[in-house]
């Protein structure tokens, strides 16, 4: 097949870490290298965000990224890019000219606008498209109220883009259940979750070195609603239960360690853990590359992720896969993936005293901690591979080219 994949924020060649630049990002790059591993021939396309990228660049067989020009080419927030999603199509569709994909994927609500832009430009033929959100408005309107900087728009473009795709892939049961109250024909799901690097994220990788007894780990974003005050907030508690020896390794953010330490986000969590008294024992390390992330999630106790709410969550994907338990906030694509007691431990959401216990149970007994991890990566290994993913993906995509419409949400996805 000949897929070409929309990602208007989020460039698979970018670094991670950053406010923009995450779990979108590994997905469309693993999910096109594995597609391209498959045979299938994969274009991404994506806004140019730096004057210096070359327009399209060769990443390896069968895949390229292309950059459109959309708007000036610099970093630009992604709830401000909406205006520049016609230009993100002409460039899309110029790029294709007489020779459309079989099959367009839009990541993002705002991609999956370029996409059909795109797709429909010749009249005579539409490209079949599908659609994956990552996240959804509605959920984000519910959590973060006011403080969702998404434009007003979202509020309907969003649901139309679900409406007009030929095909939606949920990551997760919890999205479909989100989608059929936003109206949306649920016959055209298909489940896929996100996958795994399971070459890099290994129990072979060595373990970066760590300087107390016990090392907490959070990774991801440094954004609010990822809920890393709430760890910070554990950290008395856990004291306070014995566990004095404990540091907190707090990856993401910026590369810098100036504009780290001037981010907003990082300034309030320190504030925090000074107010708490617990600030020696929390280290932000910043933006991470990819190759020595493995080494740092097996430096740790346990992973933390607790944010008020995941759309799906890679991070958790990777701990276990490095083999160390996850302590999960019971929201989203967590439940799926972290399987309470048995690949890690669930907590109640926004509960620093649930994750204290949780964390305190783990560091006290090291005979779980190991059982939990072995379960997590037997877990990652056999159902989180990339290329399985692929294959959910392709089978979404076929069903979207012969126009097939399921009567019933497709449950093969394999997270259940
Ligand atoms: N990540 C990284 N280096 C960093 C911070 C994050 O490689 O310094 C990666 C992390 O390992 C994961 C992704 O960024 O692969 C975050 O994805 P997740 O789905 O957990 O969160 P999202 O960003 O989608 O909210």
């Amino acid at each position: 097949m000949r897929i070409s994949m929309v990602s208007e924020h989020a460039s698979p060649l970018a670094a991670l870490g950053g406010v923009d630049a995450g779990g979108q990002n590994v997905h469309v790059a693993a999910l096109s290298e594995a597609l391209a591993r498959r045979g299938h021939s994969v274009t991404v396309y994506t806004r140019r965000d730096a004057p210096e990228l070359d327009r399209r660049v060769r990443v390896g067989p069968g895949l390229d990224v292309v950059h459109v020009d959309a708007g000036p080419a610099r970093h630009i927030p992604k709830d401000e890019l909406l205006p520049l999603m016609g230009e993100l199509a002409d460039g899309i569709a110029r790029d294709w000219g007489q020779r459309p994909p079989d099959v367009v994927h839009g990541h993002f609500w705002m991609s999956g606008l370029a996409a059909l832009d795109a797709a429909r430009r010749d009249t005579a033929f539409r490209v079949p498209m599908v659609q994956t959100f990552h996240a959804l408005g509605t959920v984000k309107r519910r959590f973060q109220g006011a403080e969702d900087t998404s434009p007003r728009e979202r509020r309907w473009l969003e649901p139309g883009v679900g409406r007009d795709a030929d095909r939606i892939i949920a990551t997760c049961p919890d999205e479909v259940f989100e989608l059929k109250a936003m109206g949306i024909d649920t016959g055209k799901v298909s489940i896929a979750p996100c996958g795994v690097d399971l070459g890099l994220f290994t129990t072979a990788a060595p373990a970066a070195p760590r300087t107390r007894r016990h090392r907490i780990l959070s990774v991801g974003r440094l954004v609010p609603r990822k809920g890393v005050d709430l760890v910070i907030r554990a950290l008395p508690l856990l004291a306070a239960a014995g566990h004095h020896d404990v540091e907190l390794l707090i990856v993401g953010g910026g590369a810098d360690p100036g504009v780290l330490h001037s981010d907003p986000e990082v300034r309030r969590l320190m504030a925090l853990a000074a107010g708490l008294g617990v600030l020696p024992q929390v280290t932000f390390r910043g933006q991470v590359p990819r190759a020595d992330m493995p080494g740092i999630f097996r430096s740790a106790n346990a992973v933390v992720c607790t944010p008020w709410y995941e759309p799906f969550g890679i991070v958790p994907l990777e701990a276990m896969a490095c083999g160390v338990p996850v302590v999960a906030a019971a929201v989203g694509g967590l439940r799926d993936t972290v399987v309470d007691h048995g690949t890690g431990i669930h907590v109640p959401p926004r509960d620093p005293e649930a994750i204290a216990s949780a964390l305190g149970l783990l560091l006290g007994d090291p005979a779980l901690q190991a059982e939990l991890g072995a379960a997590g990566q037997q877990r990652a290994r056999s159902r989180y591979s990339w290329d399985r993913v692929a294959a959910e993906t392709e089978k979404a995509y076929q069903a979207a080219m012969s126009g097939m419409a399921a009567g019933q949400v497709r449950m093969e996805g394999a997270a259940l």
